[in-house]
């Protein structure tokens, strides 16, 4: 890292083009930007690059700044709270980039261009024709000034364009990569001033960047083949380049750079489907980068205190959804106390109509089902029988449910006499009464945990009678033998007729066997 950086304050900046969903790449970039920042005691700040008017999406910005709020990653200065570099979104800062792109203008280091769009085009076919991979041939450059000033005076629409090297290479200077070289050849004069009178990205990011005092740009890999460009526009302003830091990409599963098209990349969705900002935070936190120690699980603050960009590897990180609710579920169940959990997850309980009036309940809930939820949203999914006891049975539960009806009956019995019904009395009531039967355990179980949640994937059942309370126990077990009699009222139709037809076919038997006693008894007569 450049020395001559070390003595100003440490400034780190995200730019996000405010056009979609909130990307989990702009987490990355402002996790790392967070992080160095506040290790060093800087800044860090949320720039809107705006300047592509056709993609401009105005709730996309907002929806930007509350995910970086949610993931805690809020920075010092934005459009939103403000702060000495104001204004911060890149349409507002029009003039600006005008003053510099006239200053490079009046300098000789830029041009007007007047070509139109199929004068382009047709420049672009014939360089391709020609196996020279510029956009642009940089015929404009030979404009004389005083035809470029006529031409500008009397209305003709025109873009200006920075003089690049045509021979030689240029050097970006990256903190993760060391020199890399791009030949001049491969360099074309870009556009900097848009006819619309907008600056593009290069003009833009390196003004702001500059009169933001950004001294590290942090960015993903693929806006290196464009950092020469962003390089040569600071020589031709002779002004200090950041420290380049170009993260690597976030891959997918299969090893493909993450796509919008197929890739769950949205922060919202992340957090709509009950992501925790830690785990998403953490696992962001092991792409490319790593603790000393090698530990899997830490925290933003962890990361603080043991940064350092030596410290990141260029491989592609594979940002996996899966692998996220591993991490996930470890800050559910071992990071976050209980109570802050169930914060979190009232929400999703909310949403999914629950009444959340009773908190312990809640607690108890959310506390028995964190083995086997991986989200929040599994917590609200999976709990649906703790608020309702009028679910259908899954197909597996009806099975469970007809081969226990005996147990349920006599259960039903013993539970009602209880007058605790704590865990112990419950177990031991269960217990007491699997081995009177011998029969093993789960033939019991299973036809309770069938009465009481409608599935047979649930927690232990001494949990769930515990925390459903004696007289739920009871209503549920009443209602799965009514069920077992004939099914519920309006319980499915089809299970119902199996069940009519089930008992009329055990009136005909009994019938036969009684006609069978009769003639015997006749018999015997
Ligand atoms: N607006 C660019 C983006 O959307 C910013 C690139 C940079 O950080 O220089 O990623």
């Amino acid at each position: 890292m450049s020395s001559s950086t070390q003595s100003k304050p440490i400034v780190t900046r995200i730019a996000p083009s405010p056009t979609g969903d909130p990307h989990v790449g702009t987490a990355y970039m402002s996790l790392f930007d967070y992080v160095f920042a506040k290790q060093q005691g800087g800044s860090f700040i949320l720039r809107v690059e705006d300047t592509d008017q056709k993609r401009y999406n105005p709730e996309s910005e907002e929806r930007v700044l509350d995910a970086l709020e949610w993931l805690g990653l809020s920075p010092d200065e934005s459009p939103k709270v403000g702060g000495p570099n104001a204004p911060y979104r890149q349409t507002e800062r029009k003039e600006t980039y005008q003053k510099y792109a006239d200053e490079l203008l009046n300098a000789g280091k830029a041009y007007r261009a007047f070509e139109t769009a199929e004068e382009l085009d047709a420049i672009r076919t014939d360089l391709q024709r020609r196996g020279l991979g510029q956009g642009y041939d940089g015929r404009g450059r030979n404009l004389g000034q005083e035809e470029s000033d006529k031409r500008a005076a009397a209305g003709e629409p025109f873009v200006i364009r920075l003089i690049t090297p045509d021979e030689g290479e240029t050097v970006v200077n990256d903190a993760l990569r060391g020199e890399v070289k791009i030949p001049n050849t491969e360099v074309t004069d870009a556009v900097i001033m848009k006819s619309d009178g907008l600056p593009t990205y290069h003009l833009a990011v390196v003004v702001d960047d500059h009169l933001m005092g950004v001294t590290h740009a942090v960015r993903g890999e693929e806006w290196i083949s464009t950092a020469p460009i962003h390089v040569l526009l600071y020589e031709a302003f002779s002004w200090e380049e950041p420290v380049w830091v170009h993260m690597p990409l976030l891959r997918n599963a299969e090893g493909k750079k993450l796509s919008k098209r197929k890739d769950d990349v949205s922060l919202d969705s992340y957090k709509s489907q009950g992501f925790l900002p830690e785990a998403l935070l953490n696992y962001l936190g092991t792409m490319g980068w790593s603790m000393p120690d090698g530990r899997e699980f830490f925290s933003v603050q962890d990361m603080i205190d043991n940064f350092t960009f030596k410290r990141i590897s260029l491989g592609g990180p594979v940002f996996d959804a899966k692998r996220l609710r591993f991490y996930n579920a470890h800050y559910m169940r071992e990071a976050l106390p209980l109570e802050t959990l169930a914060e979190r997850a009232k929400p999703f309980f909310k949403a999914a109509g629950y009444s959340l009036d009773d908190e312990d309940y809640l607690l108890d809930v959310i506390d028995v089902l964190l083995p086997r939820a991986e989200t929040l949203q599994d917590l609200a999914e999976q709990s649906a029988y703790f608020f309702s006891g009028n679910f259908e049975y899954t197909e597996d539960a009806k099975r469970r449910l007809e081969g226990g009806q005996k147990y349920l009956q006599d259960l039903e019995r013993e539970f009602s006499r209880l007058d605790f019904f704590d865990f112990d009395d419950v177990d031991d009531t269960i217990r007491d009464y699997v081995q009177s039967q011998s029969v093993k355990m789960g033939e019991v179980m299973q036809p309770l945990r069938a009465a009481f949640t409608g599935t047979t994937q649930a927690p232990g059942v001494t949990d769930l009678a515990v925390i459903l309370g004696k007289q739920k126990v009871l209503e549920r077990i009443g209602r799965a033998l009514d069920f077992l009699q004939g099914g519920l009222p309006d319980d499915n139709p089809q299970a119902k007729k199996e069940a009519e037809e089930k008992e009329k076919a055990k009136e005909a038997k009994e019938k036969q066997a009684k006609a069978k006693v009769t003639k015997h008894k006749k018999e015997a007569v």
